[in-house]
């Protein structure tokens, strides 16, 4: 039997592949609108000219070019592409030049289908003659995100530091407009300042990001904090806390939830959604637990060579592991310091919660595990609910389902499925205004602890 390999599949090798982008305009599927400007603007401080597409607006396309068995995800960036491509080559006429162009769509290694995204959308931009030169790179969990393959050394590792710091910066914008939104004074006041504290922050991450000084950055942090806080009007009474788990993209991408977080709030919600920083943050300590085991399996052996090798994989993802840690911590603080938004979930914490439990287990990996591990944690950090936001289809999140549904509805803690894929369900509003009464009925009822860690009743 032949096995399929480049001969075959040579598309997939020539214009599916890592390469120096340096002098390419990159384009970035738009996913978590604060993270995505961050991430282009990390690019452009280390002289990669990265482009947020316009997203969702050719959604349409993304489903024509599909058959209807892929993850929504998939559709949502295919339409992406297919869309910009289209608009910049009806703008450019003939001065269209497709090779100037790299579409940048990450990957992940297995078990689910997020590792063959960028291979089936190269089929499908190879059936347009204009887009076939089009090249797709991308960064991979398999070696934790790195870019070493992608922009020159010395780029890269600025890049790697400066990102991980946006990113967190990301999810504290969020969490700062979570925290204060639902109370604002004035319908908007939240949401356009902080637009101008994005801004602030682009311009500060292009000007000094390439020197890594970051003292001007975690100080807009710290001001948005206080100048948030002053925008609530204390006289209401706090609302009942929701946690958003589930995919990350569809969780974090406000036109694929049918932004989510607004109409929950809407319905008298405070809403959190689990953090971009929490996924990064366990690819790198879960790649630490497998080298870990690596060791011990090595010193089981006795075997010297395997042993070295181990360590010498498992010390610089150790210190990267405790490097994330400190950062998240060091740029949270700046935050607390003025409002009391939420901290991000320890991964260590998650995993203890699951071995504890007996639930579910890393070993098994994908999302599940930190949705599982997140849910649980927010029945002792006083949350009256919690939303599984997922594509429809979604493997790891219909595990995750499983598992949470029986579990939270046995512990009396609100709980509702959210599927999406680009469909509107008219049902969908009544469901989730259904699942925020019995939110407050929970928070009423004193079943929610209080929001300083005491632990929520638990009926088990
Ligand atoms: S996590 Fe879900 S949506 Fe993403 S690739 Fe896997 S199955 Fe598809």
């Amino acid at each position: 039997m032949t096995v399929p390999g480049k001969q075959h599949f040579g598309r997939f090798y020539d214009q599916v592949k890592q390469f120096d982008v340096t002098g390419k305009t990159l384009l970035i599927p738009d996913m978590a609108p604060f993270a995505s400007r961050l991430l282009a603007s990390s690019f452009h401080a280390v002289g990669v000219n990265a482009l947020i597409m316009e997203t969702y607006k050719g959604l349409s396309l993304g489903k024509e070019f599909t058959s209807g068995k892929e993850c929504f995800p998939c559709q949502v960036t295919l339409g992406d592409i297919l869309y910009f491509l289209r608009q910049e080559k009806e703008r450019l006429g003939t001065a269209f030049a497709p090779d100037q162009y790299v579409y940048f769509l990450p990957e992940a290694d297995g078990p689910c289908r997020f590792g063959m995204y960028n291979k089936m959308q190269r089929l499908v931009l190879d059936r347009f003659e204009e887009f076939r030169d089009v090249p797709i790179t991308y960064v991979s969990t398999r070696n934790s995100y790195s870019t070493v393959d992608i922009m020159p050394a010395e780029a890269a590792s600025i890049f790697r530091r400066l990102c991980y710091v946006t990113i967190i910066i990301a999810d504290i914008l969020d969490r700062i407009a979570w925290r204060v939104r639902p109370y604002e004074l004035r319908p908007g006041l939240t949401d356009s300042f902080m637009e101008k504290a994005l801004e602030a922050l682009v311009e500060e991450v292009e000007l000094k990001g390439a020197s890594l000084e970051l003292k001007g950055l975690f100080d807009i942090v710290e001001d948005a904090a206080s100048t948030a806080k002053t925008f609530i009007d204390t006289r209401q009474p706090r609302r009942p806390l929701i946690g958003i788990v589930g995919e990350i993209y569809v969780r974090t991408h406000p036109d694929s939830n049918q932004h989510i977080v607004r109409v929950l709030e809407r319905f008298g919600g405070e809403v959190v959604v689990a953090s971009i920083g929490e996924w990064i943050n366990y690819i790198t300590y879960d790649m630490a637990r497998d080298q870990k085991r690596r060791v011990k399996l090595a010193l089981l052996k006795k075997d010297v060579g395997l042993l070295r090798g181990a360590l010498n994989d498992l010390i610089p993802t150790q210190i990267e592991k405790y490097y994330q840690m400190a950062r998240q911590r060091q740029i949270y603080n700046r935050a607390l310091k003025h409002l009391d938004i939420q901290r991000d979930h320890a991964i260590s914490m998650l995993e203890k919660r699951l071995d504890k439990d007996r639930l579910y287990s890393f070993d098994i990996g994908t999302e599940s595990a930190l949705s599982i591990g997140a849910a649980l944690e927010h029945l002792h950090e006083g949350y009256s609910g919690i939303v599984n936001v997922y594509p429809f289809t979604c493997m790891p999140s219909a595990v995750c389902t499983a598992v949470l549904k029986p579990l939270l509805n046995k512990m009396r803690m609100p709980y509702i499925d959210a599927p999406y894929d680009g469909a509107i369900q008219p049902n969908r509003e009544i469901a989730l205004r259904t699942f925020l009464h019995q939110a407050k009925q929970h928070l009423e009822s004193g079943n929610s602890g209080n929001r300083n860690g005491k632990a929520a009743k638990c009926h088990t």
